[in-house]
């Protein structure tokens, strides 16, 4: 917590609670896509398994460090170019699609910026 957003904090019901906080709860994830992410949004993306188990065509087992080979969704992949990390949600892509987080494939994957990549994805129902 910085010592700027600790300012920004309003009383509600006699709890401190951060004014975007109150926006996101109320409206669900309709709130205008503008400031900061809701607090604790790390905590709250999707486990990587469930996320690329669902985008990732004919992903195979992990081996024995995590990593899982499937059909790259970011290109029109012939064979499994697509590594992913099921634990770490970390991916590369052995043809020209990069590397990256949970969070850079979902971006890349849906082509929007990464405020909305993240709250896509700790709204399962945006994601999945
Ligand atoms: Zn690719």
């Amino acid at each position: 917590m910085s010592h700027r957003t600790e300012r920004a904090m309003v009383r509600v019901k006699g709890q401190d609670v951060h004014p975007l906080q109150r926006i996101v709860a109320r409206h669900s994830y309709s709130a205008p896509r503008g400031g900061s992410l809701p607090c604790g949004w790390r905590e709250r993306l999707p486990d990587p398994a469930d996320y690329y188990g669902q985008h990732v065509e004919q992903l195979n087992r992990a081996n024995s460090k995590g990593w899982a080979q499937g059909k790259c969704p970011l290109h029109d992949d012939r064979q499994a170019s697509l590594s992913v990390h099921l634990e770490s949600g970390g991916w590369r892509c052995f043809a020209s699609c990069g590397s990256g987080d949970l969070v850079a494939f979902h971006m890349h994957r849906q082509g929007v910026d990464f405020r909305t990549a993240v709250l896509d994805l700790i709204d399962k129902g945006t994601w999945a």
